[in-house]
């Protein structure tokens, strides 16, 4: 059997996991990334990571395919390199060639949210489709495709952006510059943003009386709020659905998937929000129901990116 390993680069953690061949976790090892000690320190560390799973494993490099790298940023495709990460506050590091040099193993290198649709598409909540689409809906909205069972990232390009494409033409500005961006209407920053507009507007709304409590407004407070049949929440909550219907029509329309899979804090709600979404995607699809995709919650939790970065030189 072929072993891969798949790595999470994050701000603060760096998560290692060794895979069997159908892209199951067998074991997980992490360290902190300290991102103020540089790319030796972090590639380093991440050889350390490999060398522990093989360690405890008790398996040679030679048993391990590829090892598969999720990171923050924008990766070169055919060099492996990371042209800019500002949260690493990277520019121009080769990457894969310096994981490879360490650990003697094939490595590859893609977005940290590509890597988390590849999860979902490989062992998640679209593993029996050929497309899909992972949204991730936190504080700002995240994108990876799979088309026809490869990972969509064209070279030269940090695509798909999908959160900066324009919902609203002239709305809301946006953390990229521009006005109107989907992540300006359906981000946890701009439900709450919302929110607190709402609380100042109703004085006698359960937001307002929230705020007053002294509890900070956040995207689940918010819509605890509207399904308790509050007013001012509700409308909110309800507009806040429909744009993310809008949006994922949109996604729909643009790439053809089979399935949209939503990721992020959101994916709590569940069922009822699946079903609310999927009636505005089939309302709003070109030729209807026939070609609109299933809309599913994301399945696999913390552990997308290892399995995703893990199935990396097989899908890439
Ligand atoms: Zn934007």
């Amino acid at each position: 059997m072929k072993y891969t390993i798949g790595i999470d680069l994050g701000g603060t953690n760096i998560v290692a996991g060794l895979a069997d061949e159908q892209y199951r976790l067998l074991d997980k090892a992490a360290v902190k990334t300290q991102p103020e000690k540089g790319f030796d320190y972090i590639t380093d560390n991440m050889a350390r990571l490999v060398d522990t799973l093989l360690q405890r494993a008790k398996l040679t490099p030679a048993d391990v395919g590829s090892i598969g790298i999720g990171s923050p940023g924008t990766p070169d495709k055919e060099t492996g390199s990371i042209i800019f990460s500002n949260n690493l506050n990277w520019h121009d590091v080769p990457l894969a060639a310096a994981v490879r040099q360490k650990t003697g193993i094939r490595t590859w290198v893609a977005n940290d949210a590509d890597c988390a649709a590849l999860g979902e598409f490989v062992a998640g909540a679209a593993a029996e489709n050929t497309s899909m689409a992972l949204i991730t809906i936190g504080t700002g909205v995240g994108s990876g495709i799979v088309m026809d069972g490869k990972l969509f990232c064209p070279a030269g390009s940090s695509a798909p952006e999908l959160g900066h494409t324009t919902l609203i033409c002239g709305g809301e500005s946006c953390t990229c510059g521009r006005n109107g961006c989907a992540e300006a209407y359906i981000s946890f920053t701009a439900l709450i943003r919302d929110g607190n507009r709402a609380a100042d507007a109703h004085p006698d709304s359960m937001l307002a009386k929230l705020r007053r409590e002294g509890q900070a407004l956040n995207g689940k407070n918010i819509f605890d709020c509207g399904k308790a049949g509050d007013p001012v929440a509700k409308e909110l909550m309800d507009r806040f659905i429909e744009y993310m219907g809008q949006f994922l029509a949109n996604v729909a329309n643009s790439f053809g998937v089979r399935a949209i899979v939503v990721g992020g804090g959101i994916s709590k709600e569940g069922d009822w929000l699946c079903r609310r979404l999927s009636e505005i995607v089939v309302r709003e699809m070109f030729v209807g129901e026939k070609f609109a995709p299933v809309i599913r919650m994301a399945a696999l939790g913390n552990d997308v990116g290892v399995i995703g970065a893990a199935a990396l030189e097989q899908y890439r």
